[in-house]
């Protein structure tokens, strides 16, 4: 019989035992390794069928052993231990507390939105880095005692979980989660009333969510719920899947995590009597509509005397937007047409946003084409503070945004990087965070690590590799099983991997770009290095391709046919149902971690980062992190052929590089052993990663990075904005709209040069002077700057230096004059040009309102 409903029922833990439901739902356990040999301790075996989730263990634990366990005073002793050490964590000042003590002006509250978060693999909330990068910031930031709160949806059936059909396809499963099965509490009022969120739909419906709250350390996780009785069938199914539906159903989770998110948010922080955060950040553009929540908010409120757009100025201030994909596909753009469906005209009391005008919501969005409302396009018009995700992406971001910023070159496109990291205690071995006195968070403690003697470091990835080796078979077997074999014929599974070979990883969702298939370019070539007698490589493959990408389930059908094969089957395996809690064993296990995305399509990718925390080598393209954290002595570059316009062509250019650079490089080292038998030259690199690269890679840095670098600057701005009756709100958006409609008219005249020698050298004196009708504003309103760099045929500059210059006076028509001394900068082909551009001091750069004039 099947059950019409599922739901978990918790066990009665008796009274000396009742702080395990505290350990048990703050996630802080799944970073704390002493709280997990807790739960071990329990029932070892439960603990692994329960698959190491403490909600599960102690919903099926039997009612003796409990009783057993709380006339165990050891235990009991131990449990008072740990749960003392949580409540410590808590509240104990940390490195946030430290720099307010020291007098930094930081944020009052933060509110980070996403749409997927990956905390833990018992709560799968997530597809892939976009949000396991989302769990990683939450834990850093409990780390670092940073006040946050994390917003989100709780999807009823998560990602989808993979299994391979016998002729190698992928197969989808949604098995739906029970909330009470999970560890997360209600958002209740203070009469314990289910507090629900409720956004208004088209035709006098409404959307109501619940919110659930998972406790991550210090950070309240905020996870919205559309599935409850109130909600008619169709709305109910708004929260449902993550990634899954059309357009219509995507939009309106967007709505719910948007709009309704910044209402939780509201919600939470009255409860709990919090102050209100004084920085949104979005982390990618799906979130994007909550600037418009925050709008209507303010307009709502009528003694601030705010009309849109010094609501929006006040926002803006507040607001950090992070794009996350050069891939333009990866936008996530709609038909306006949709968003006119949902957002109507602001004029009913019942629509979405009362008292915003369609067209201005509209406007935020637009991109070239009017019939598309895009998301980031949005992000970016919304948020006064950008970045991207490394270096090279903030690079490559500028040069994808720069159409926002008609005028400027790419490279004056104020969006900025921070490099993402990882979250060390979640994703290095216990073994190395032993090692490195718990202190893995910090730089110090893997520094700690060039010490530690090279058998050691030897005999640890030895003992990773092995345990790797071990879930690798386990896991083979079950795939060959639900792929139809039966248990007689799987003997071979036994061997499957060898502890003593080079171990390479490949391991990530499945779009195009990443080039999963790229191994198999030589088909032959590479089934010689997996066979070769004296100096084997064994692979270990594994990624999810989008349900609706049949070319990436080909690709994957592809290594599966190949991996099949019975003469290599021991050598390269494809493990279904990548997720966290197989990738940890990767990271843990591989020697080599391998990447190769067509650059520079990688926005930073963190799965390489998580393998050099635990001594893996790199062997990738030169894209997102890599481009510039490798440094010779920590992995390999693939040489890429950049200017190769022919695709295949540049695979197959790639691919023998990957090829060459294994068979030259990598396997030699790892096999050439000396006396005591190890691979110096391959420790003395493991050393390096760890020690050097790994404080480099640290979640721990990209937080610090993100508060002093964006939500500092984002706080205090937004601060200065609201004071005084939004007096600077008011003022910066009044003076953004005197350079709107002067603007057209502004000319730069004329620009005259004197005093240059007739053969002008190096460090010559130059005086430009520049007449300009400044259209009504005041010299104050603008920034007029000689901007000189070397001039090719086309008298395009490049390698520019910018000088401002002086206001001087008043030309013979009224123009404002102004001028400059300034030394040439250059030798070879100099050219210059002058320009003006809006200035003020409200504005976090010179470029943010994309205007300038040129002669
Ligand atoms: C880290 C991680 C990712 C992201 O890896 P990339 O290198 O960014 O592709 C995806 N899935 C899981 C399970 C991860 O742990």
């Amino acid at each position: 019989m099947k059950a019409l409903r599922r739901f978990t029922v918790r066990a009665q833990l008796p009274d000396r035992l009742s702080p395990l439901a505290e350990l048990s739902v703050n996630l802080r356990w799944s970073w704390h390794s002493p709280t997990q040999d807790l739960f071990e301790s329990i029932d070892p075996e439960l603990w692994v069928s329960s698959e190491r989730d403490p909600v599960r263990l102690l919903g099926e634990v039997g009612p003796d052993r409990l009783r057993e366990l709380a006339t165990d005073d050891r235990f009991v002793a131990r449990l008072a231990e740990l749960t003392d050490e949580l409540h410590e964590y808590l509240r104990r000042p940390l490195w946030f507390q430290r720099e307010l003590e020291a007098g930094q002006d930081l944020p009052a509250g933060i509110a980070y939105f996403s749409m997927e978060f990956g905390v833990s693999e018992v709560l799968p909330n997530y597809s892939g880095g976009l949000g396991i990068l989302a769990g990683d910031h939450l834990k850093a930031a409990s780390d670092l005692g940073l006040p946050l709160i994390g917003v989100g949806l709780l999807y009823r059936s998560g990602y989808f979980r993979q299994s391979l059909t016998a002729d190698g396809w992928q197969a989808e499963r949604y098995p739906s989660l029970d909330p009470q099965g999970l560890p997360l509490r209600l958002l209740t009022d203070d009469g314990g009333t289910a507090v629900l969120v409720h956004v208004a739909m088209p035709g006098d419906r409404v959307l109501r969510a619940r919110v659930w709250i998972a406790q991550v350390g210090r950070i309240p996780l905020l996870l919205l719920d559309s599935d409850i009785a109130d909600n008619d069938p169709e709305l109910r199914g708004v929260t449902d899947r993550l990634y899954g539906g059309d357009q219509d159903h995507r939009v309106k989770q967007e709505i719910l995590a948007g709009v309704g998110g910044v209402r939780a948010v509201r919600a939470y922080t009255t409860i709990h009597n919090l102050p209100a955060p004084s920085v949104f950040h979005m982390n990618e553009g799906h979130a994007g509509f909550l600037g418009l929540e925050r709008i209507r908010e303010l307009l709502a409120d009528n003694s601030n005397g705010l009309d849109f757009d010094s609501a929006l100025t006040a926002v803006r201030a507040s607001t950090v937007f992070t794009t996350h994909t050069p891939v333009p596909a990866g936008i996530d753009r709609f038909p306006a047409d949709l968003v006119r469906h949902y957002f109507g005209d602001g004029s009913a009391q019942s629509s979405l946003l009362p008292g915003i005008a369609l067209d201005r919501i509209l406007e935020l969005g637009r991109e070239q084409d009017p019939s598309v409302f895009n998301m980031a396009h949005m992000g970016l018009r919304s948020a006064q503070r950008a970045n991207g995700v490394s270096k090279l992406h903030g690079i490559v971001s500028r040069g994808m945004f720069e159409a926002l910023w008609p005028g400027f070159d790419a490279g004056e496109v104020p969006i900025g990087s921070v490099t993402n990291g990882v979250h060390a205690p979640t994703w290095a071995s216990r073994r190395w965070i032993e090692l490195a006195d718990d202190t893995m968070e910090e730089a110090e403690g893997w520094e700690r690590l060039g010490d530690v003697p090279e058998q050691e470091l030897w005999r640890i990835r030895g003992d990773l590799r092995a345990e790797l080796v071990d879930e690798v078979r386990r896991r083979v077997k079950a795939s060959a099983l639900e792929r139809g074999s039966t248990e007689a014929e799987l003997g071979w599974t036994a061997d499957v991997f060898d502890p003593n070979v080079l171990t390479v990883g490949f391991a990530r969702r499945v779009p195009t770009y990443k080039r999963l298939t790229l191994m198999l370019r030589q088909p032959d070539r590479l089934r010689a290095m997996l066979l070769d007698p004296e100096r084997p490589v064994q692979l270990v493959v594994a990624g999810k391709s989008h349900p609706a990408d049949d070319g990436g389930k080909a690709l994957i059908q592809q290594i599966v046919r190949f991996a099949d094969e019975a003469d290599v089957r021991h050598r390269i395996v494809f493990l279904p149902d990548y997720d966290m809690s197989m990738a940890r064993y990767l990271y843990w296990g591989c020697d080599v971690w391998l990447n190769n995305p067509l650059r520079p399509l990688e926005a930073c990718g963190t799965s390489g980062m998580k393998s050099a925390l635990n001594g893996g080598l790199n062997l990738s393209i030169r894209d997102g992190w890599w481009d510039e954290m490798y440094d010779g002595e920590n992995g390999w570059a693939i040489p890429t052929a950049d200017g190769v316009v022919d695709e295949h062509r540049r695979d197959d250019l790639e691919a023998a590089a990957l090829y060459e650079l294994l068979e030259k490089s990598v396997l030699p080292k790892f096999y050439d052993r000396n006396a005591e038998g190890l691979p110096a030259r391959w420790v003395e690199m493991v050393r390096h990663t760890l020690q050097r690269t790994g404080p480099k890679v640290l979640a721990s840095r990209m937080v610090r990075d993100y508060t002093t670098g964006y939500y500092g600057p984002a706080s205090r701005a937004g601060v200065a904005a609201t004071a005084d009756g939004f007096a600077g709100a008011k003022a910066l958006a009044e003076y953004r709209s005197r350079i709107d409609s002067a603007w057209p008219s502004l000319r730069v005249l004329e620009v005259d040069s004197s005093g240059l020698p007739d053969t002008p050298v190096l460090g010559s004196e130059l005086t430009l002077t520049a007449h300009v009708d400044l259209a009504g504003l005041a010299p104050g309103d603008v920034v007029v700057q000689a901007v000189l760099g070397k001039a090719d045929s086309d008298e395009n500059l490049s390698g520019v230096v910018t000088v401002p210059m002086a206001h001087s006076g008043q030309g013979p028509e009224g123009e404002a004059v102004f001028d400059v001394d300034t030394t040439l900068p250059m030798s070879g082909n100099v050219g210059y040009t002058v320009r003006v551009l809006p200035h003020h001091p409200s504005l976090a750069g010179d470029a943010e309102l994309g205007r300038v004039a040129a002669p």
